[in-house]
């Protein structure tokens, strides 16, 4: 498989580079400081082109998986915070869309949500269901002409900041649990909604918000895909993001990690700097091979995804093994800073936390790990007694 990436798209990731440098690096400081990542920013990055889609001849046209998982790569390296925002627009509402939005959506909101002015979030978690997705309980009543919506999303990330919803409910609610949730696509100033900004702790700038249905009236035509196929299309939406947050939680570890390297360089502890002890300079090599064993697999598995292949094992073997390193990279690099670190102004301080939180979204690291002991059964001991 190769690997190396292609001349025009790393004269693309300098183009980033700029546009990142010249659009968030300055702007992050206020945008942290407000906790929220303005419309704005969500707009340029649309008319700049660099979401997962554009829009060609009336039609969505995805972009490759693996520009999508560099480009994330790069603005988690200075905010993972932002990147999920980003990874919200692009690989959950605009795939649904892409995915499962009618010719109608599609045609209504698809040329402004690629340009970044029809955000669309994507709530399906309520609390008592996050892992187990089939466990939720909002209800869609169906009317003569359409359907009541009733119930919450605890945990819509976006949730505040944008126009529609990709939302979860149970319209066939004696069903078996596959055939009983279809999916809806909802105006966000539709009567009977309230959003709930939550004070987190993870992730700075973006939103996460508590979105609550009272009696909301959807028509017909904001059904998406399949009456009934509802819990199908949300894992197929949320297994084609896992290769793109992949790619956010490689650079969640990345930056933290050119951060630790840079202060073991410099600071002075016993007349030397930190790097010049061996057993930090061991550690500094240990993470740097372990991370680029991760990168490894989260490019292959965009590759694979490209290709057209099931992408399916990889892409949980990317998230699984991309956090991990996060999760253990991030506190080893806020440690070498010492003090410094629990301060909340300094850049390495958001790093572990932010390692925790990708740990936790598009399916925990015991959902990825329970994807691949299956695809290992399927794939490997098939033919095995
Ligand atoms: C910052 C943030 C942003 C989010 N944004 C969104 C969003 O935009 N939209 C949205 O819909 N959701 C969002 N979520 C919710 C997220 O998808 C859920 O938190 C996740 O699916 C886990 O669900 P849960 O929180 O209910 O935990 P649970 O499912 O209750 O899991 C609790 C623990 O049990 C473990 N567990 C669960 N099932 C199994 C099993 N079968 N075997 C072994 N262990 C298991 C889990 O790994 C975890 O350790 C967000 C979450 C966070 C933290």
């Amino acid at each position: 498989m190769d690997f190396s990436i292609p001349v025009e798209r790393a004269a693309e990731l300098e183009d980033f580079d700029v546009f990142l440098k010249e659009k968030v690096s300055s702007n992050l400081p206020t945008w942290n400081r407000e906790g929220i990542v303005p419309r704005s920013f969500f707009q340029m990055m649309g008319n700049a082109g660099w979401y997962g889609y554009r829009w060609q001849d009336e039609r969505l046209v995805k972009r490759p998986g693996l520009r999508e998982t560099l480009l994330l790569e790069r603005i988690a390296k200075l905010s993972p915070g932002v990147a999920v925002a980003v990874l919200i627009v692009s690989d959950l509402g605009l795939t649904a869309l892409n995915l499962f939005g009618t010719d109608g959506q599609i045609e209504r909101f698809g040329a402004g949500a690629v340009r970044g002015e029809n955000l669309i979030c994507f709530g399906n978690t309520e609390n008592l269901a996050g892992s187990d997705a089939a466990g939720i309980t909002m209800s869609a009543e169906k009317t003569n002409d359409g359907w009541v919506l009733n119930g919450s999303k605890a945990y819509t990330t976006n949730g505040l900041v944008s126009d529609l919803a990709v939302v979860t409910a149970v319209t066939e609610p004696e069903a078996p649990r596959n055939r009983r949730i279809s999916m809806f696509l909802v105006e966000l100033d539709s009567e009977g909604i309230s959003r709930k900004k939550l004070n987190k702790q993870v992730w700075i700038p973006s939103d996460l918000s508590r979105i609550e249905f009272n009696q909301v009236f959807v028509p017909d035509d904001h059904l998406m895909g399949n009456q009934g196929k509802g819990l199908q299309q949300t894992l197929t939406v949320f297994t084609n993001s896992r290769i793109p947050i992949s790619g956010l939680a490689l650079g969640t570890a990345a930056g933290a990690f050119d951060l630790a390297v840079q202060r073991a360089r410099s600071r002075m502890v016993f007349g030397r700097p930190i790097a010049e002890f061996q057993s930090k300079a061991f550690e500094i090599a240990d993470f740097y091979a372990r991370l680029e064993a991760a990168r490894l697999m989260v490019y292959s598995a965009a590759v694979a995804m490209d290709s057209g292949a099931d992408f399916r094992f990889e892409a949980s073997l990317a998230k699984y093994l991309s956090v991990e390193i996060a999760k253990e990279l991030c506190p080893w690099a806020a440690d070498l800073f010492g003090a410094a670190s629990v301060v909340r102004e300094h850049p390495v301080h958001k790093f572990p936390m932010d390692a925790w939180a990708v740990s936790l979204a598009e399916g925990t690291q015991d959902v990825q790990k329970l994807v691949i002991f299956r695809e290992i059964m399927k794939k490997r001991f098939q033919s095995d007694g």
